[in-house]
């Protein structure tokens, strides 16, 4: 069965990277959370300083980019992919509140979603990958075989993140996780450059009322229709 790419954009917290691990893991796919490398960017510029009470330079960040190098490595025991800044494995630091409320902002800067874009057509260049995010079917690969779209009710998207968050640890109220998830996904469709829609081409997913197994089979079938139609 030869190898696609799949692609996966959608509102926040919506269930992308589960669905997009399990995928990855089913098909011996790679899996990149491109989401990720903007929480990366972020937590670099607050880390330095640049990003203060929530308002920065934009070439303050701008000159920062040189000196982030992001990489991705499996780690077996979770069985997923984990980000490193500059070497440091940062996959918990990245999913921060403070990153959250920041991240749409230093996203939309055009010198940082080049530098991302660029990473991430690298990384899916020999297809076999399943990448998640915002604008992966619209921009980063329009040509995927596979897009999907997701969405599901903002109550239960807040809730997920809700709980994911307590069981890490981060106690933040339901109504500020709520608000954030707003707040972001009207940054992320309203942005000049690459904002989120929806590919025409996308099959939508909406997950309200959906097990992840049930997700999982469904896209599954979808896969199996479309590789025996390609091959
Ligand atoms: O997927 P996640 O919620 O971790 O993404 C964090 C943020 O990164 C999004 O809210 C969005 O601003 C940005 N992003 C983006 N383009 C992508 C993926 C994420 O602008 N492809």
């Amino acid at each position: 069965m030869s190898k696609i790419t799949i692609a996966i954009d959608g509102y926040s917290s919506c269930g992308k990277s589960t669905l997009a691990k399990a995928l990855a893991s089913k098909l011996g796919y790679a899996y990149v959370d491109s989401g990720a490398m903007y929480r990366c960017v972020t937590l670099y510029a607050l880390r330095k300083g640049v990003i203060k009470d929530h308002s920065f330079q934009e070439s303050d960040i701008v000159r920062l980019l040189d000196e982030i190098h992001l990489t991705f490595q499996f780690n077996p025991n979770t069985k997923s992919s984990e980000t490193f800044l500059n070497g440091e494995n940062v996959e918990k630091e990245i999913r921060q509140m403070i990153v959250s409320e920041n991240v749409s902002k230093v996203s939309a800067i055009h010198d940082v979603r080049v530098k991302m874009i660029a990473i991430q057509r690298k990384l899916g260049k020999n297809k076999g990958i399943v990448m998640d995010g915002r604008d992966i079917g619209t921009n980063v690969f329009p040509f995927a075989e596979l897009k999907l779209f997701m969405t599901a009710d903002t109550d239960i998207r807040t809730q997920r993140r809700f709980d994911e968050l307590s069981s890490k640890g981060q106690h933040i109220s339901f109504n500020d996780v709520k608000s954030n998830l707003i707040y972001r996904d009207h940054e992320d469709t309203h942005r000049k450059e690459n904002p989120l829609t929806q590919a025409e081409d996308a099959i939508v997913l909406d997950n309200s009322e959906l097990t992840r197994e049930q997700q999982l089979e469904f896209v599954m079938k979808l896969i199996t229709d479309l590789t025996l139609s390609v091959n």
